[in-house]
């Protein structure tokens, strides 16, 4: 259906009783009238209203960025704690490059020790990565 132009303002108004964002205003608009430059007065009025911009859909979301395959092993180890188990914390370490795991059982969880007493792939000089952030950041 074609709204004549008086009446126009009326239907805008009526369209965005709810605030429900110009996406969502659209999409009724679409389903139900039309006039020239509909999308366009259905988008200055909600960018002059702060709850309809509030309720517009989220950005979206971050690409993700896997690792890169490190094209030599022990090029970059990645580190994480399991456990407890049995009354035991484990340090996991694995390869990136070929998966190789390596578990040590562990008196304590943080890296500062960790170093000192453990796997020699941990004193390896390529890249280590903690998802454990807290044990991370006390062996800086
Ligand atoms: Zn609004």
């Amino acid at each position: 259906m074609v709204v004549p132009k008086s009446l126009q303002s009326q239907v805008l108004q009526s369209l965005h009783a709810n605030h429900p964002g110009v996406v969502r205003m659209k999409a009724i608009a679409r389903s139900h009238f039309w006039w020239r430059g509909l999308d366009k007065d259905i988008e200055a009025m909600g960018k002059a209203c702060h709850s309809c911009q509030a309720n517009q859909s989220n950005p979206p979301a971050a690409p993700l960025h896997p690792w890169v395959w490190p094209d030599l092993p022990w090029r970059r180890i990645h580190v994480d704690f399991a456990g407890p188990f049995l009354g035991h914390m484990f340090m996991v370490t694995v390869d990136a490059h070929s998966k190789w795991p390596e578990v040590e059982m562990m008196s304590t969880t943080t890296l500062t020790s960790s170093y000192s007493t453990v796997s020699p792939s941990l004193q390896w000089p390529g890249r280590k990565v903690c998802s454990n952030t807290e044990a991370f950041l006390e062996s800086q």
